[in-house]
């Protein structure tokens, strides 16, 4: 049996990773549970699957903790601390980064969601699992396409790129002058994909695909140069490799979370997963196309900060997550999004990064210099 602790248990991924737990649940067991706020569906989970270890970050919501044979954890980055089997990251935002981080030190499994630490903590955090011989395991859709056109193994320089395809998100079609207008209503409505918040926002904005190009770039060990964006409206194909002699390997399946997931806990091994088998006589097309730096900004910025590297990820990483709360509150309009990344990126010169401690800092920094420069 393998035992699982799983941080940001009652959002889009944590959910679906206890549906997966569920339906292997005499191969699973659940260790640790830990969430942000939502006491009341973390109650439920306590009660269905009877974890050793609990945390609930909300202070003023713990003594709404039912009463059970679990021990209560003060931090997640405490409870990331615990061996497991399994630690699967599923908190949104840097707040991941110390459970990342953690997990690869004690040379354990991390399945990996969370991909803002991976994008603010890269070097770090390869440099401490090949220290410490952790293992990542990608649960991002993309990430886990490619880890299987490589039959999970590192790529060689056989690999001549890797092809992360975008669904566009909730304004994929959109022209800029709509774009003046839409509101965070409009942008949560994404075409294929039921996720939380921030990273539907991130959709919308194609924020969300510069964040998988670094994540890839990280967990991949390439350059910017090597990871390529297609957008593919119908989401079928998840991502794909391109070898030097010209092949390409791509992953399809219809879209889901339950297969990455699911495949990050039973690795090597694959098995039933409830998820409906293509139909290819139904699919009648694959579309691919270019991304439009026009209408997408961000995208272009993203990949910009992506070919420097250095604090410049971190910065962009935290004035987006100020950004994104407040175009959700309805306090910007998403244009302003681009306008106030750029102008927070370019206030910053780059540097190295040296430690946890100095991440930290920048994203403080970032986070501050966003908050003046709305005033
Ligand atoms: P979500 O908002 O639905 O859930 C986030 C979870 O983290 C919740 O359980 C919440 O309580 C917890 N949390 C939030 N802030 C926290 C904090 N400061 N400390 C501790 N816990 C905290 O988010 P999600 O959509 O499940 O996404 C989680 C991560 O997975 C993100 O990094 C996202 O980019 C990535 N991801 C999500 C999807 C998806 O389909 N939802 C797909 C790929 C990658
Ligand atoms: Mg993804």
């Amino acid at each position: 049996m393998k035992s699982v602790i799983l941080v940001g248990s009652t959002g889009s991924i944590g959910t679906q990773t206890l549906e997966v737990i569920r339906r292997y649940n005499e191969e699973f067991s659940v260790l640790g549970l830990a969430c942000y706020s939502n006491v009341d569906l973390l109650n439920k989970q306590i009660k269905e699957f009877n974890p050793k270890y609990v945390c609930i970050v909300d202070k003023s919501k713990r003594d709404m903790l039912i009463s059970g044979n679990y021990k209560l954890v003060d931090t997640i980055d405490e409870l990331s601390d615990i061996d497991a089997d399994i630690t699967l990251n599923a908190v949104v935002g840097i707040s991941g980064l110390n459970v990342t981080l953690n997990v690869l030190k004690r040379g354990g499994s991390l399945a990996l969601a969370n991909k803002e630490s991976m994008v603010t903590g890269g070097q770090l955090i390869n440099a401490n699992r090949d220290k410490y011989f952790g293992k990542i395991l990608p649960v991002d859709s993309e990430h886990s396409a490619i880890f299987q056109c490589l039959n999970f193994e590192k790529p060689t320089c056989e690999v001549h790129k890797l092809i992360l395809t975008a669904s566009g998100g909730a304004f994929r079609d959109y022209s800029l002058e709509q774009l003046k207008n839409v509101t965070a209503k409009d942008a949560l409505k994404h075409p294929n994909w039921s996720m939380g918040q921030k990273i539907t926002i991130d959709c919308a904005t194609m924020m969300n695909k510069g964040l998988e190009v670094l994540e890839a770039m990280y967990l991949y060990d390439l350059p910017q140069e090597q990871v390529d964006i297609v957008i593919h409206k119908q989401s079928i194909v998840h991502s794909m490799v391109e070898f030097v002699d010209g092949a390409v390997l791509a992953q399809l399946g219809y879209p889901s979370m339950i297969v990455p997931i699911q495949l990050a806990l039973t690795f090597p091994n694959r098995k039933y997963s409830g998820t409906e088998y293509l139909d290819f006589s139904k699919i009648t097309e694959l579309n691919f196309a270019k991304p439009d730096f026009t209408r997408f900004p961000v995208l272009k910025i993203a990949l910009d900060v992506a070919k420097v590297q250095g604090i410049m990820p971190i910065v962009m990483n935290g004035c987006n997550e100020v950004l994104v709360d407040r175009f959700l509150k309805g306090q910007i309009n998403y244009l302003e999004i681009a306008y106030y990344l750029e102008k927070v990126l370019n206030k910053f010169e780059n540097n190295r990064i040296e430690s946890v401690e100095q991440i930290l800092e920048v994203d403080n920094l970032a986070r501050a210099m966003t908050t003046k420069l709305m005033r």
